[in-house]
């Protein structure tokens, strides 16, 4: 019998599935590189910024050194930024650091955390590294179900995380509905607000979440530079929250966790709006894009606050897998959602209108 090394808890994980690369995909279908479209990974199809490019020329000179521990300059951009003080803020090595470092410094195994039926698959797999003992609560519409969430706190419930907007759904909570909830949670409760695609959010729906940070000891919010500031192989992403909750964070980091060309990146998109609001443009065409050609499809989608969009491709248990392999082999590359419980569905992400078009073209040859 050979020995099993490890807690049950971590073998029992199912990794993380990310988006097929494109080398990948060109090696195994025998097709050309460049003429592959990647919808697969919510990355920002305008590419890097010029200005964090430009950042991070300058700042590679200095590659030898090791980087700002305290990540100090970026701490200050943000801390102007978001009207917060330095010590509220923890840079993370993208936002998902930020969650796994929450499940650990809060979360002993057998404890509880809470989080929606169809939200981000790091959740269940922060809360499996540590042992914690996962209260998964049914979406509603696909999203989540504050009121239930909720009803579902323990006694022995340590964390919540919730995605606003979702992924891979795209449903998004109102401000309303987000502070009735946080009103209800003990505080001994920390809830993660996990804020990914904030940027993409109409400005009449946008809220402010660090005006909660202040009066919420429990919470804390999550973002990241990978989605609209288009950093994703970057990875850095931060938190806010109250000193409590932020020491702790920052007692269980690694203590380089974010590189120095991230930093300087980081620093330099961090109020490039041109870029950002460019992001959002160019997000809302392609939104009205996909969405008329599923339309015209009859296909159903869930309508969606980020930068992707999730479709049902048919009505058997087979239909993400079958259309996802007919699409791979025409070059392109979308998310199956099968491991999130969603096996009639695909999740695209919005690209360039001409990438968007590629899709369309391929996805109705898939479908015929
Ligand atoms: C993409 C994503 C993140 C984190 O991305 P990082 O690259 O680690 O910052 C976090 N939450 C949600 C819901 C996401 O979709």
């Amino acid at each position: 019998m050979s020995i099993q090394y490890g807690p049950d808890y971590v073998r029992a994980i199912a990794p993380y599935q990310s988006g097929k690369p494109i080398a990948e995909v060109a090696r195994e279908f025998g097709l050309d590189e460049a003429s592959i479209v990647k919808l697969a990974s919510n990355e920002n199809p305008l590419g890097i910024p010029e200005s964090a490019k430009q950042a991070m020329l300058a700042a590679a000179s200095d590659i030898a050194r090791y980087p700002d521990a305290n990540g100090f300059d970026l701490k200050a951009a943000l801390s102007a930024k978001y009207d917060v003080p330095q010590d509220w803020i923890t840079l993370g090595n993208g936002s998902n650091d930020i969650l796994e470092l929450a499940a650990h410094a809060f979360v002993q195994p057998g404890q509880a955390v809470v989080y929606a039926q169809y939200s981000f698959a790091v959740y269940p797999l922060a809360t499996q590294a540590v042992g914690g003992r996962a209260i998964e609560v049914a979406a509603i519409n696909y999203g989540h179900d504050l009121v239930a969430m909720a009803a579902a706190i323990t006694a022995d419930t340590k964390l919540v995380f919730i995605a606003n907007p979702n992924n891979p759904t795209g449903t998004f909570v109102p401000a309303a509905e987000i502070e009735a909830f946080l009103k209800k949670v003990p505080q001994q409760v920390v809830v993660v607000l996990d804020e990914a695609y904030n940027e993409f959010l109409a400005p009449e729906l946008q809220y402010e979440s660090t005006a909660w940070v202040r009066q919420y000891p429990n919470l804390l919010v999550s973002r990241t530079f990978s989605k609209a500031y288009g950093l994703a192989g970057l990875r850095v992403g931060f938190g806010i929250a109250q000193p409590a909750i932020t020491d702790l964070l920052n007692r269980i980091r690694q203590p380089f966790n974010v590189n120095s060309l991230a930093q300087a990146a980081a620093i330099a998109v961090l109020n490039d709006t041109e870029f950002l609001n460019k992001s959002a443009q160019l997000n809302a065409d392609g939104y009205l894009q996909l969405t008329a050609a599923f339309d015209a499809l009859d296909l159903e989608y869930v309508p969606s606050c980020g930068n992707f969009v999730l479709v049902r491709v048919g009505h058997d248990d087979g239909a993400g897998a079958r259309v996802n392999l007919a699409l791979l082999k025409q070059g392109v590359i979308v998310r199956p959602v099968a491991s999130y419980g969603l096996p009639q569905w695909l999740r695209i992400s919005i690209g360039l209108p001409q990438e968007n078009a590629a899709f369309i073209a391929a996805l109705q040859k898939a479908l015929s």
